[in-house]
């Protein structure tokens, strides 16, 4: 196999892997996948948490693994790049669709929008919303609460 169809055929296994918490997301559409390069006789994959020490990122990881390996791909590198730091710019079109339809505020420096009315008058409620990586919010427009994606 050419060094070329290795590293597509590893990125299409990839395009299935989704985020531990957020299943109806890929690692594609959250930007955490930066590159597939071959690597010798296997592939390096890059990855960049949207927060350092995000403790899905072992789940991640594992999951890279799973794939590759179910892919045929034996030999396989995953790094975790954290320069340039991860922006929601990252998110693929795909993926906030898919966080907007879910009602969840994508990961931000600032404080969110509400996914509801788009207000930015929101405020935190608790930092651990249902799921670690997940902190609860409140649009104090529309007094909704919210889930916002804190990392990963
Ligand atoms: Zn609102």
């Amino acid at each position: 196999m050419s060094g070329a169809d290795l590293a597509a055929r590893a990125r299409a296994a990839l395009a299935r892997v989704s985020d531990p918490e957020l299943p109806f997301l890929t690692i594609a559409d959250l930007g955490i996948l930066r590159g597939v390069e071959r690597d010798g006789d296997g592939v390096e994959v890059s990855i960049t948490p949207t927060y350092s020490g995000c403790p899905a990122m072992v789940e991640i990881t594992a999951a890279i693994h799973r794939a590759l390996d179910a892919a045929g791909i034996a030999s396989v590198r995953v790094r975790t790049v954290l320069a340039p730091a991860w922006t929601t710019d990252w998110l693929s079109e795909e993926g906030r669709r898919k966080l907007a339809a879910a009602g969840i505020a994508p990961p931000s420096p600032r404080a969110p929008s509400c996914p509801r009315c788009a207000s930015p008058a929101t405020e935190l409620l608790s930092a651990f919303g249902a799921a670690a990586c997940k902190a609860l919010w409140r649009c104090t427009a529309c007094r909704e609460p919210f889930d916002a994606f804190k990392c990963h």
